[in-house]
């Protein structure tokens, strides 16, 4: 069993250091150059849809209806692909719009246009209030931040707890302050820590009562169907229970094929309820003609049917699969039981998050980074890039190969200790 680090003395804290010092050298003198910043999918999983690259053709590129994909029409996407993708998102084809190529410019433009015109016809625009304010549960989504950032929308940090957001926190603040006109969710695999919200946090979500009446979750299912493990976590619907809690408007579902298919070239989605949906197509129609309709025939044609899109999900857990374990087997060999991290075992989703001791997380990602590891930097995951403790670390596996991974996160895992002593030997 290894030894609790805090419980050591001095002197082995000191030969500990000079022999992780060595380790680290070592590592360093190779000159690596790895970067595990994204959520990246690789050219393995990227190859598993190079199939879509050649089925649309001269000869295939009418819809069902014999709509003409190469030509203007159909704001909201051809009827085919809202239908797979309702099913996929568990809604309705009148609950869905599909886009363009990505879910986070339909989040900015959702944004944009509740600031600019207001979220109904007869709640003011949110850019005319004097503080808009949003709930981040956190750690979250670097992204989802830098969108609020951009907009002067005060950003509140709510904690994550292994079920979801920490709902008394988030029932106190919608209660209370008109400001709060919503809150940032990554449901099932939440990014960065894996997170699938329970069905309590769920109802309670869509039963709480707000202070405003133009509140919204933005309801982020990126990585609805992205599972690692054989019998995929289970997550309650949405839409549904906000119907069954009276507050059928409260909700704006929001994903994408992109790490299904192509990283920025698969189709987004936006899904609500059908009054919701009318509201924005109608906001829709001055911005566009219509999306890219050939690369939505190319999708359905390529997947048929959700369970297509399963069959295929489960080929990229499989490439998956092999990272995600090497992070886990070279955390547990090099951390346990020294009580100076914590870190998420997902069971889905790009990200593993790591819980350092306070203090340490900016140290280990400028160390990581000296000897040639690129990590997200530390506070990305936090409003403002800051992390009130300095704790969280987000790991990436997806993109680099499996011995990349496997001394990537040795060198983390020697950096981790490497700061924990520093940081032990000074208290
Ligand atoms: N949401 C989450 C939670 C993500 O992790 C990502 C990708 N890193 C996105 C959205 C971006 O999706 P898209 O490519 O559809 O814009």
């Amino acid at each position: 069993k290894m030894p609790d680090f805090n419980q050591l003395s001095t002197p082995q804290l000191q030969q500990i250091k000079v022999d992780l010092f060595d380790r680290y050298n070592e590592i360093k003198s190779r000159g690596i150059a790895l970067d595990i910043t994204r959520g990246k999918p690789c050219p393995e999983q990227l190859d598993l849809s190079i199939e879509m690259l050649y089925i649309i053709n001269s000869r295939n590129y009418l819809t069902a209806d014999a709509v003409d994909c190469r030509n203007y029409g159909g704001l909201d996407g051809i009827p085919e692909t809202k239908e797979l993708f309702a099913q996929y998102l568990e809604v309705t084809p009148e609950e869905i719009i599909i886009g363009g190529n990505s879910s986070l410019n339909m989040m900015h433009d959702a944004f944009m246009r509740a600031m600019v015109k207001g979220i109904t016809e007869d709640s003011p625009p949110w850019g005319k209030l004097p503080q808009v304010k949003f709930l981040c549960p956190s750690p979250g989504y670097d992204r989802h931040f830098f969108i609020c950032d951009h907009l002067d929308i005060e950003m509140i940090t709510v904690n994550m707890n292994d079920t979801g957001p920490d709902m008394d926190q988030v029932e106190a603040l919608v209660a209370d302050d008109e400001g709060v006109k919503g809150i940032w969710c990554v449901p099932r695999y939440s990014n960065p820590t894996g997170v699938v919200y329970s069905d309590e946090v769920v109802e309670r979500l869509a039963a709480m009562k707000t202070k405003t009446n133009d509140f919204r979750i933005f309801w982020d299912n990126a990585y609805a169907v992205h599972h690692l493990d054989d019998k995929p976590a289970r997550l309650k619907n949405i839409l549904a229970t906000c119907k069954q809690a009276g507050n059928p408007e409260r909700v704006f579902i929001f994903g994408s094929t992109s790490k299904i298919t192509f990283a920025g070239s698969g189709v987004d989605m936006m899904a609500g309820s059908a009054e919701n949906m009318a509201m924005t197509k109608k906001q829709m129609a001055f911005q566009t003609i219509g999306p890219d309709k050939l690369n939505q025939l190319r999708h359905v044609t390529f997947f048929k049917n959700v369970a297509g899109i399963e069959d295929h999900m489960k080929k990229h857990a499989d490439i998956l699969k092999p990272k995600f374990e090497a992070v886990q087997n070279a955390l547990d060999k090099d951390l346990a039981g020294k009580n100076i991290a914590e870190w998420s075992r997902p069971r889905g989703g790009y990200f593993v998050s790591i819980d350092t001791m306070e203090g340490c997380a900016a140290a280990v990602v400028q160390m990581a980074a000296e000897a040639g590891v690129k990590l997200t930097p530390a506070g990305s995951t936090f409003p403002y890039l800051r992390d009130p403790f300095d704790r969280n670390i987000r790991i990436a596996p997806s993109f680099p190969p499996l011995e990349e991974i496997e001394t990537a996160i040795q060198l983390v895992a020697i950096c981790i200790q490497l700061v924990s002593i520093e940081k032990i030997m000074t208290m």
